[in-house]
């Protein structure tokens, strides 16, 4: 094994994501000692049977004290309280990163509670499943997938260099951009879809017509693609949608009108104007599959696929 990168990393927040990076980060030697802390007894013991870090800690503040790396892997709308607690124990020169899928508010939340002593480089690893906790990350979780960076003004390049190569050798690629354009790619990439598939399956739900066990009876239609989003973290997707309210407010509105236009379609039976944009939307799904970022079998995402740190996507 190569020297590690780090001499000590700080993993505040040990659910899916902070797992997958306790994982990679262990079979990569990114780190001479990995550090876990999370706030609650049961997420630490099971984080700790599961041998996930060198040394454990129910405070966020002692568990940072001398780590060169922090990251910060906690609900978006949690990230100030968990700045503030780090705070006072950050060591000089320490670079301090998160894995929030807002980027303005994790920025507005965590850079006046920072000390000018640390690096803070915002971060986000585009990568997830709908489960959540220390059992359900894998090392695997980030290969071939962007970690997008949103630096501040005034960055050191150093440091943000060592922290690209640190997620590098996670399996990462890596793309910069500034918070506000970032939180807009991923209000019509990520959140809307999330909000769309919390949506059919609300409605689906409440319907009087349809029973309850026929929705779920004929789910192999389409219904079930949807419920894999659908059942994503309801406190990480309240923190999104409370903390990237503007650019998702803004993508539903466009969504809302072109949904307007198919229904128009729809009702004055204009099948052409149908053929066309299901046409369109076709040839987005073969550029996805051909950037690498889904594989051409016809039922990803049904199938269970183990992995080696016993996680399933
Ligand atoms: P998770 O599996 O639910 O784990 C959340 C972790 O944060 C746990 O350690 C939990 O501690 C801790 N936590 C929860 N509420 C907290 C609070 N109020 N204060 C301090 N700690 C708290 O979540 P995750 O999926 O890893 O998501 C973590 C971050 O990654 C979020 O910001 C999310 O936006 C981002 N992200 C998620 C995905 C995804 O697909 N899931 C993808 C990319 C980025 P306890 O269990 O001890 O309560």
């Amino acid at each position: 094994m190569p020297d590690p990168l780090f001499h000590k990393i700080a993993l505040i927040g040990i659910g899916l994501i902070g797992s997958s990076l306790a994982r990679v980060i262990r079979r990569e030697g990114l780190a001479g000692e990995i550090i876990v802390s999370t706030r609650s007894a049961e997420t630490l013991a099971r984080a700790e049977e599961l041998g996930l870090g060198d040394r454990y800690f129910s405070r966020a503040d002692e568990a940072v004290r001398d780590a060169d790396l922090v990251i910060v892997s906690v609900p978006v709308g949690s990230s100030g309280s968990v700045a503030q607690e780090i705070a006072p124990a950050l060591k000089k020169g320490c670079i301090v990163t998160d894995v929030g899928s807002t980027k303005r508010s994790v920025i507005a939340q965590m850079q006046p509670a920072l000390p000018d002593h640390v690096h803070f480089i915002p971060g986000h690893p585009l990568a997830g499943t709908e489960r959540s906790g220390p059992d359900a990350g894998f090392a695997e979780l980030f290969e071939n997938r962007w970690c997008i960076f949103t630096p501040l003004p005034g960055t050191d390049a150093g440091a943000l260099e060592k922290l690209s190569e640190f997620w590098r050798r996670c399996g990462s690629n890596i793309e910069i951009m500034d918070a506000d354009h970032h939180d807009m790619v991923l209000a019509i990439v990520s959140h809307l879809p999330h909000i769309i598939a919390y949506n059919i399956v609300g409605t689906a739900d409440d319907l009087e017509a349809v029973t309850k066990s026929e929705v779920i009876k004929y789910s192999a239609s389409g219904f079930r693609d949807f419920t894999r989003l659908a059942a994503s973290d309801p406190t990480m997707w309240r923190d999104v949608c409370l903390h990237n309210k503007d650019a998702i407010l803004e993508m539903l509105a466009r969504f809302s009108e072109d949904l307007a236009s198919l229904q128009r379609a729809i009702r004055w039976e204009d099948g052409d104007k149908l053929f066309e944009m299901f046409s369109r939307t076709r040839a987005v799904r073969r550029s996805i599959i051909e950037a690498g970022q889904e594989i051409d079998v016809p039922d990803f995402g049904r199938q269970v696929v183990e992995h080696p740190a016993g996680g399933k996507s």
